[in-house]
């Protein structure tokens, strides 16, 4: 197969920057404080060095934020929207140091970071480049809310940045983002990007940290907004945190999407689609395809074709191009993901994982095929955040769409079928954010992205998620137009 891809760039940015990290607040780089370890978890290799933010480093970051927004956001759209395009080009250009840092940091294959994560950063900043320019035609007499505070998640990291800071910017609010203590790197990275385009400073504030730095975040009273994409139990926490202040909110939290096969479908394409929905970043994905619905005159053949396939998956190095399935985020995810297979199990599931081993070091898990459950299994119900893919039957498609909305959830669902009757009556029954039919995992910068119920509160992406970061005119406190 080819070479693996050579982490000498990558190492040399951590170099650069003599592996240890402080803040990037104002345009500037603080002093590392007190820091935590960010290892790479194939290896368990330490790649750095993380300042763990303060009250008193994120308030210094809100300031500078608070003092860029006015001359930010008296910038025409178009005169914003040229920053974007620089941002946009600028990781574009250093894509391949992205993706193998991405990579490193998280443990993704660098065929993902590479081809997914890193391309769809760059769309998102071009793509908001663009709305920047229309702002005052599509959104009469909106404006920017002013500081925003985002706080985002460890499977992503640098898109989950990108889908935060790039409306947030167009808009004419500046930020202040705090990456996932697991995977700061990236981020460190855009905060040099920003400074190399000439990105005034105080727009983008970095402060990284812990759960009690983004707290800190959420209670600051000088901010205006507050998006957050996690866990449901964090983003209920924040909801309530931010009730009555008056802050605006938006929240991406978790999921345990249908991926609804039935008797008509072209199976083969069904099978591949089931390997990009639940082993796609090792299943840590918020709208993974993680519990498959197949129907009952094809289960068998079906759930056949899924473990010859399942026995082709390469788990291993994520720097190697040939590998499908890398290293979960971080040892403490892996154990989470054993002991709910454990209570599962206790409960009655059947658990299938192809032959063949996975490096004896770091986070490595097989994927896993889950039978013999019933609706009620820990399985079944809960999120698992990782390569585990629990399987039910059902006979009818309205025992489909019972099954499929019997979740706390409802972020994604897919469907598989060559009746296009079928499918169009069947999708708008699912309490989902978005259903792809004969397809998955299809993201556009252009779509609105959220969900139903746990799953979230608002939109990110498309017309919706640009206005989350408008007040609009009827928000805003004008005054009446005068009586002629
Ligand atoms: P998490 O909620 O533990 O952490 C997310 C972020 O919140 C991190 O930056 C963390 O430091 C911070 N945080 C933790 N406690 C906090 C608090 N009390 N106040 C403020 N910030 C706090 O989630 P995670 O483990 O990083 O990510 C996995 C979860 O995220 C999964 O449940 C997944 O479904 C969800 N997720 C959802 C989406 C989506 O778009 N809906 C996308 C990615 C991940």
């Amino acid at each position: 197969g080819p070479a693996p891809e050579a982490p000498d760039q990558a190492i040399a940015w951590l170099d650069s920057h003599g592996r240890k990290f402080g803040h990037f607040i104002n345009g500037k780089w603080t002093k590392p404080g007190k820091t935590f370890a960010s290892d790479n978890p194939a290896s368990g290799d330490k790649l750095a060095d993380i300042t763990d933010g303060t009250a008193e480093d994120v308030d210094a970051a809100v300031k500078a934020a608070r003092a860029a927004f006015k001359s930010w956001s008296a910038l025409t759209g178009y005169e914003r929207g040229k920053y974007l395009y620089a941002i946009a080009r600028a990781v574009q250009k250093h894509s391949r140091l992205f993706a193998v840092l991405e990579s490193m940091d998280n443990g993704k294959p660098i065929r993902e970071s590479r081809d997914a994560d890193i391309p769809l950063v760059a769309r998102h900043f071009y793509h908001h480049a663009g709305w920047a320019t229309h702002l005052s035609s599509q959104f009469p007499g909106a404006v920017p809310y002013g500081v925003c505070g985002q706080i985002i998640p460890w499977n992503f990291p640098l898109l989950m940045l990108a889908w935060k800071i790039a409306p947030a910017l167009a808009a004419g609010n500046t930020v202040v983002l705090k990456p996932a203590e697991f995977t700061s790197l990236t981020a460190l990275l855009f905060a040099e990007i920003c400074e190399r385009v000439g990105l005034p400073k105080g727009v983008v504030n970095i402060v990284t940290g812990e759960g009690d730095t983004g707290a800190a975040i959420v209670n600051h009273p000088d901010i205006d907004k507050i998006a957050f994409t996690g866990s449901t139990e964090v983003g209920k926490i924040i909801r309530a945190a931010t009730a009555g202040s008056g802050k605006g909110l938006s929240l991406e939290l978790g999921g345990k999407s249908p991926y609804i096969v039935f008797e008509d479908a072209d199976l083969d394409s069904a099978v591949e689609g089931l390997v990009e929905a639940i082993w796609f970043n090792q299943g840590q994905v918020c709208c993974a395809g993680s519990r498959l619905l197949v129907q009952e005159s094809i289960e068998e053949r079906f759930i056949a074709k899924v473990k010859t396939r399942m026995a082709k998956l390469r788990v291993g190095d994520p720097l190697d191009k040939s590998v499908d399935i890398g290293a979960l985020v971080a040892p403490v995810q892996v154990e989470r993901i054993k002991d709910l297979m454990k209570k599962g199990v206790a409960e009655g599931a059947v658990v299938y994982e192809p032959d063949g081993t996975v490096p004896a070091k770091g986070c490595f898990l097989k994927p896993a095929l889950v039978t013999n459950v019933s609706p009620a299994n820990t399985l079944v119900s809960e999120e698992i955040f990782g390569p585990v893919l629990v399987a039910m039957s059902f006979r009818t498609p309205e025992e489909a769409v019972a099954l499929a909305n019997n979740t706390k959830y409802g972020l994604a669902a897919t469907l598989w079928s060559e009746n296009i009757n079928l499918a169009l009556d069947i999708a708008p029954k699912l309490k989902a954010g978005v259903v792809w039919i004969n397809g998955t995992n299809n993201f556009d910068a252009a779509v609105g992205f959220g969900g139903y119920k746990e799953s979230g509160y608002g939109r990110e992406g498309g017309r919706e998620g640009m206005g989350a970061y408008l007040k609009q005119s009827w928000e805003r406190d004008l005054k009446p137009a005068p009586v002629l």
